[in-house]
């Protein structure tokens, strides 16, 4: 039986996808195939194909997970921080308001893009949702 697969890049698949450098190339924001191409068109948004070697990246399913790591990230940044300074200094409660509220919110937006961008290196290396092979008519199609 003949299998054939429904784009160029599902052909050359076959090989062994490390999770690893495919997560450190999305957290530099770059295609986790290649490393060159960008992975976003915006801030949040992925391109539905790399620019530079043509990957389908639009199979990702990141959802709410990035926005989930990130939470979880500043959270121990500023509860760690803040925790120091109540043991080691004597703070006025609206100090923590003047700046752990902006420290989250600035840490919060510059994380975001990376965290997805490991999201879906993830996705993709795992061969996740869309980013699995998919032989053409193996859905009846
Ligand atoms: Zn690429």
């Amino acid at each position: 039986m003949t299998v054939t697969y429904d784009s160029a890049s599902q052909r050359q698949s076959d090989d062994v996808r490390a999770v690893w450098p495919a997560i450190k190339k999305g957290l530099r924001t770059r295609c986790p195939k290649c490393g060159t191409g960008s992975l976003f068109n915006g801030f949040l948004k992925v391109n539905d194909t790399c620019g530079h070697c043509g990957e389908e990246l639009h199979h990702h399913r990141a959802d709410d997970f990035p926005p989930y790591v990130t939470m979880v990230i500043v959270g121990h940044i500023i509860v760690f921080a803040m925790l120091h300074m109540e043991m080691a200094y004597e703070v006025q409660p609206m100090f923590y308001l003047w700046t752990m509220v902006p420290a989250a919110i600035i840490l919060s937006t510059l994380m975001m893009r990376p965290v997805k961008g490991a999201i879906v290196g993830l996705q993709w290396a795992n061969r996740m949702h869309g980013f699995a092979r998919q032989p053409v008519g193996a859905d009846g199609i």
